[in-house]
């Protein structure tokens, strides 16, 4: 007994992992869910086929092969190859073809297709299993030669490109394989590529192959297996191309995913007219529209329409061309969306008027669209208003709240004739910058701090990282579905695509628009409207967006802003689910009344020194400074009294009861004093005092190491008449105020302390000021007193501070400061490195919480508060608090709320909605 169940183990042991599964034809061994293993390509192919889809029959290679190929330098699982055989042979007898058959041929795509979306990024074969014999069977079967050739001719330069490597060398070179296609389409006298014939097209295999032997010294392999394995490993060997890294450093998609690789067989858009190909979203991808939308070509294959070397036609116009391939792909769209719940983005394949679906996937939008969509959805009752926050990215709002042109400058513009010419919309705001024609120089200029624009001719996936760089993005050929188009809108860039009139000079950086006469150079100004489309010579000024001309200016109605609408919908959802309050951080009135704009709960963070560099308040603040006595500091304090109590009127005012954090003076004093020769003499005319004395106090105010130095509380504890001052100007504010029937939250923020009796000193002043202007003034109001948790020791002895605080506020700027040992002034130099290159950390650490250094603190410093005082009220105020990941970490650890700037503030809200619900 025992020994049978030994021998069950041996047996299923030794029996080899799976790693091929098929669809089509009757399979579907994957499902939609299953995506880390077959990538997004192969999971909704199978998914189509349990839909009941024209599916094109095939199998995928899972991701695990990936893996196992560069965990074993670039080898396959030896149980690999007998699977892709078995599988190989369902395949031709599912499609009643034979792989490399001379009469009868099977052929196949080769696609790749990782667990997240990555458009363009890695490398697809299509027309795989032609040679030199197969291709007489191809005519055979199909009855058309020149079909035969297209298909044989584009698979050769693929085959060459992606397999082979032969692709420009420089940045100015085009590619070889086009070079030799428009100098056969010369030498024809024919201008498009459907005019060529076979004899032509025959002669272009010839040629490329001969330009494959003499540029790469191999030949053209002719055995459909080899162009098989050649493929898979092109394929897999493409997970790590260049651009396929950058686009993944700048998605977080992690290199251990890998790619999954799709066999599929063949059907063809380039059978004739009464074919084609196309690709298409269930809805607007730019505007969330619910109408259909995407473009198809006729007679031509896939590449064709996502490489944007023709421009194709709007969808709508297949009705006419086709009206039964049309009515079909329409039915798909219902199914589609109903089964998903979900805007798709497919691309199809009609052969000889049959609709065929190569693939699905969940079709990335612009914010606009996102949002319109999740709001339009849960009122078609397709999805739940929690699953609606669940899809918007927090940051996706700050595309809705990006500027637009300045309409008065734009219709100037106009005026001028200087609307150069019109494309497609395909990433909608408004960027001005400098024309550049080349991903390296976006980079290089704006590196150099230059706005640009990155024109060219189309775009290919290696020019992501000057996409990235760039303002906007210009393309003279492509269309909304290119990968100019898709990538620009998913990383939320301006982009105009498509702009036929341009003529555009790579060698000579140089463009010109048709009907125009001028020469546009690298370096001049362009604006590009992504909303309408439009491109501009010259710069116009940007204006605010709808949101925030309702909210913030409110020069725009709510009822006339349907995008503010979506916002406010979707802002209401928020709100009701999120846990977390959302305070910001505001030094002045005209702040907090942004930050009530957008939503805003209270004030986290009023730093009081950003005051004192207000109108009038500079000199007696450098009078307070080069005091040399207690006397002269608390005359020169007198002075700024009445001053700091009107900014906090103004703030108690706005903020109508709702609590604010006021924080006592935190920076170092040198801060405020001038150190160059002719700023002291100045302040010593204007103080009647020497320059030497001027002199020699910053002198002596001078520290090595500022921010560990003289600041934050120190500088209450060693001159207290400084926090008297200012609790002084808070309680009168916050008495005046109270008189006036406004209710008032005072909470006076005690800035770096460390050890306890820091705070008790501190303590002491403000309850014994506030006591006194509580008599003076004959009204009583509340307030709290806290301190920032933002140096270690203060985190670490949480519950012995605690002891004496009301509240505590994570000040992470500068607790990732000392706890990492980094510098926040000079961290710039080796973070960028350390992130990107060497991935020390996954993020920036200023950016987001470094959750298992700063974070474990955190952690410590609200278990062991809450220890001595359970009622401990505990926020965050650093930059964090704006950040989605860090709003996320303080849901979790159990916060009350995240102050963050009032731009910010929706971002905050709706992340603290997804962290509520787990998202
Ligand atoms: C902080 O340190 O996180 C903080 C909010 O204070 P500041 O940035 O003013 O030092
Ligand atoms: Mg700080």
């Amino acid at each position: 007994m025992a020994r049978a169940k030994a021998r069950a183990v041996r047996r299923t042991s030794r029996r080899a992992p799976r790693y091929i599964y098929a669809f089509g034809a009757g399979r579907k061994d994957g499902r939609a869910d299953m995506k880390a293993l077959l990538g997004g390509k192969g999971a909704n192919l199978a998914e189509m086929a349990r839909l009941g889809l024209p599916v094109p029959p095939g199998f995928t290679i899972s991701t695990e092969v990936c893996t196992h190929y560069y965990a074993h330098r670039r080898s396959y699982p030896p149980a690999l190859r007998a699977q892709v055989k078995a599988a190989l042979r369902w395949l031709e007898k599912a499609i009643g073809r034979r792989f490399g058959d001379t009469t009868d041929p099977l052929l196949v795509s080769v696609r790749s297709g990782a667990r997240a979306s990555m458009p363009g990024m890695m490398d697809t074969i299509l027309n795989l299993g032609l040679n030199d014999q197969t291709v007489a069977g191809l005519i055979r079967q199909s009855g058309n030669a020149r079909f035969a050739y297209d298909s044989y001719r584009r698979f050769v330069s693929m085959y060459g490109d992606v397999v082979l490597g032969l692709k420009p060398e420089t940045r100015d070179e085009e590619d070889p394989f086009e070079v030799a296609l428009q100098e056969k389409k010369r030498q024809r006298g024919v201008t498009l590529d459907t005019e060529l014939d076979a004899d032509a097209l025959g002669e272009l295999v010839d040629e490329f192959k001969a330009l494959i032997k003499m540029r790469k010294g191999v030949d053209f392999p002719e055995d459909p297996e080899e162009q098989l394995w050649g493929a898979v490993g092109a394929v897999f060997g493409s997970w790590m191309n260049p651009r396929a890294i950058t686009y993944r450093k700048l998605n977080r998609i992690p290199d251990g995913w890998g790619t999954a690789v799709n066999v599929q067989s063949m059907v063809f858009g380039n059978m004739g007219t009464d074919s084609g190909t196309g690709v298409a979203f269930t809805r607007d991808p730019a505007t969330g529209a619910n109408v259909f939308y995407g473009e198809f070509l006729m007679n031509a294959q896939g590449e064709d329409v996502v490489a944007g070397i023709r421009t194709p036609l709007p969808i709508a116009d297949l009705e006419r061309e086709n009206p039964k391939a049309f009515a079909e792909l329409c039915k798909v769209r219902r199914i589609l969306e109903r089964h998903y719940r979900e805007v798709m983005d497919i691309e199809f394949t009609i052969q000889e008027r049959t609709l065929y679906m190569l693939q699905c996937r969940v079709g990335k939008r612009t914010a606009f669209a996102a949002i319109k969509v999740a709001v339009d959805m849960v009122k078609e009752r397709l999805i739940s208003t929690d699953e609606a926050l669940r899809r918007i990215e927090p940051e996706q709002l700050s595309q809705l709240l990006r500027p637009v042109f300045n309409t008065a400058e734009k219709e100037r513009a106009v005026k001028e004739r200087r609307l150069l010419a019109r494309g497609l919309n395909a990433g909608p705001g408004a960027a001005t910058g400098r024309i550049v024609f080349n991903a390296e120089d976006a980079v290089d200029w704006a590196t150099r701090g230059e706005p640009v624009v990155l024109v060219r001719i189309e775009t290919s996936p290696e020019d992501i990282g000057g996409m990235h760089a760039a303002e906007g993005i210009l393309t003279a050929r492509g269309g909304m579905t290119s990968h100019a188009a898709l990538v620009a809108r998913q990383m939320g860039k301006v982009c105009v695509a498509g702009c036929e009139p341009l003529q555009i000079d790579y060698r000579a950086r140089e463009m010109r628009v048709a009907g125009r006469s001028e020469v546009l150079r690298e370096g001049d100004w362009l604006s590009l409207d992504g909303s309408s489309g439009e491109i501009f010579l010259g710069e116009i000024h940007t204006t605010p967006s709808e949101v925030v001309r309702v909210l913030v200016d409110e020069s725009l109605a709510p009822k006339q802003a349907p995008i503010y609408q979506l916002y406010a919908q979707l802002m209401q959802w928020a709100d009701k689910r999120r846990r977390l309050r959302v305070r910001a951080n505001a030094d002045q009135p005209d702040q907090c009344t942004n930050a009530l704009a957008f939503g805003a709960e209270g004030v986290g963070l009023c730093r009081t020194e950003h005051m004192f560099f207000g109108e009038g308040k500079i000199e007696p603040m450098r009078e307070v400074i080069l005091a040399e006595t207690t006397e002269e500091r608390r005359a020169a304090l007198a002075k700024l009294l009445p001053l700091q109590r009107a900014d906090f009127e103004g703030i108690f005012r706005v903020m109508g009861g709702r609590p604010v954090t006021i924080r006592t003076l935190d920076p170092p004093l040198h801060e405020f004093l001038p150190h160059d020769e002719a700023g002291q003499r100045e302040i010593a005319q204007s103080l009647g005092i020497s320059p030497e004395r001027v002199r020699a106090r910053v002198g002596a105010l001078h520290e090595l190491n500022p921010m560990l130095g003289f600041r934050g509380c120190r500088l209450g504890i060693i001159h207290p008449e400084i926090t008297e001052m200012q609790v002084r100007a808070i309680f009168e504010a916050a008495a005046a105020v109270r008189k006036d029937g406004i209710a008032v939250e005072p909470e006076i923020m005690i800035p770096l302390v460390g050890h306890v009796k820091e705070l008790t000193l501190q303590a002491e002043v403000v309850r014994r000021v506030a006591a006194a202007v509580m008599q003076e003034r004959g009204v009583r109001f509340r307030y709290l007193i806290g301190t920032m948790i933002e140096i270690p020791r203060g985190a670490l002895t949480a519950d012995e501070i605690a002891s004496v605080a009301e509240f505590f506020s994570f000040g992470t700027n500068d607790l990732t400061q000392t706890t990492l040992g980094v510098s926040r002034d000079d961290a710039g130099r080796f973070l960028v490195p350390y992130v990107t290159d060497f991935e020390i950390y996954p993020r920036d650490p200023f950016e987001s919480i470094d959750r298992a250094g700063v974070g474990q603190l955190m952690r410590i410093a609200c278990e062991r508060g809450r220890k001595t005082n359970p009622k401990v009220k505990l926020g965050i105020c650093g930059e964090h608090g704006g950040d989605p990941a860090s709003v996320g970490f303080c849901h979790e650890l159990g916060l009350d709320y995240v102050s963050c700037s009032p731009f910010r503030v929706p971002i905050a809200r709706l992340a603290a909605a997804r962290a509520a619900l787990g998202a």
